[in-house]
């Protein structure tokens, strides 16, 4: 098959090809329909994740189509249209038996642990517990994001934020994360603020249900917030993962207020400063998130069903397999607005 393959950290991948996987007893093979281009695709590239052993394969927003099924497997056939969500889990540890399959202590992760969904076809472990179907109206390059983006910030949003409606709600990076969270709390009926340096940004995430945008260029973005709500944010988030958006989403809330890091800090931002005096004077909540397990799916969809989300709004710009090496190294660089997708493999 073809893949994007990469044989050292920080050194272009190139197209190539590769054996083509097989399922293990209780995974399955998919034929990969899309796949989007994510923040910790380039940090897995740039060595930054030590679970990646070379040569490596990227990739773990996908959605596609079963193409082989292992002998053990018992809810999926050829030809399922589905996608898996980045953390897949074990199904033996306590965490997968609590239903915390995104914590999973021996979780597999496409694109991370092993070969990923930048290629024409990609395994994945343990399919009774991680697929999930698609509904047959969604197209894949929709579905794709369902695996990280969007997922990962419906549960920031709605099960670690726990936001309620009339809650003042402040997303840091209007990225794809950022812009999905925007989405998720406007719909789930908060008062959204989504700060980015992008005036392009700002614009969709005003469009997509924000009521303000704060420029972290021109302003303290904290002040700002606190002056907008009237005191703070009640739920923050960084959805970039950097030391100064995630400072910046601390000191905008109120007491009692809750951080919820999203954005992966990792390499250089390992070990933020986190401002400890308003953490213990004000009682504020730290939280992460992590994925989205693949039981908590079904909500999500049927707000996509209902209408009330529409993941496809977040669909950027779709590229062949052949332009993901590029977009991949451009990644932190250069954020586009909405989600890269590669579509044509
Ligand atoms: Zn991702
Ligand atoms: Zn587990």
């Amino acid at each position: 098959m073809k893949a994007v393959l990469f044989e050292k950290f920080q050194e272009a991948p190139k197209l190539s090809t590769v054996d083509d996987p097989t399922p293990a007893p209780h995974g399955v093979v998919l034929k990969v329909a899309a796949t989007g281009v994510c923040r910790s695709d380039w940090h897995g590239w740039m060595g930054h994740d030590s679970d990646i052993d070379l040569p490596h394969v990227p990739g773990h927003e996908l959605a596609g189509v079963v193409e082989a099924v292992g002998k053990d497997v018992k809810n999926w056939k050829v030809g399922d249209k589905v996608t898996v969500p980045f953390i897949c889990g074990c199904g033996s540890c306590s965490e997968c038996h609590s239903g915390n399959q995104q914590v999973c202590l021996h979780q597999e992760q496409p694109g991370f642990t092993h070969w990923g969904s930048f290629a024409e076809y990609v395994p994945i472990h343990q399919a009774d517990l991680n697929l999930v179907a698609l509904p047959e109206t969604m197209d894949f390059a929709t579905a794709a994001s369902l695996g990280c983006r969007f997922a990962t910030s419906f549960r920031a949003v709605i099960d670690q934020g726990k936001v309620s409606a009339g809650q003042w709600v402040a997303v840091h990076g209007c990225g794809g994360v950022g812009l999905s969270a925007v989405m998720i709390a406007a719909a789930a009926g908060a008062n959204v603020i989504g700060v980015d340096l992008d005036p392009a940004k700002l614009t969709v995430a005003k469009d997509l249900g924000a009521v303000a945008t704060i420029n972290g260029r021109e302003t303290d973005v904290p002040a700002a917030i606190r002056e907008v709500t009237k005191g703070g944010a009640h739920v923050s988030l960084d959805a970039l993962g950097h030391p100064v958006t995630m400072t910046n989403s601390i000191l905008c809330l109120r007491p009692r207020g809750k951080h919820v890091q999203v954005g992966l800090m990792l390499g250089d931002h390992a070990a933020p400063a986190i401002p400890m005096p308003k953490i213990v004077g004000q009682e504020i909540e730290l939280l992460g998130s992590h994925g989205m397990q693949a039981h908590r799916y079904g909500a999500m969809l049927e707000m996509v069903a209902s209408g009330r989300l529409d993941p496809s709004r977040l669909v950027g710009q779709q590229i062949t397999l052949a332009e993901a090496p590029q977009a991949l190294m451009d990644m932190d660089k250069f954020q586009s607005v909405g989600a890269t997708v590669i579509t044509r493999f």
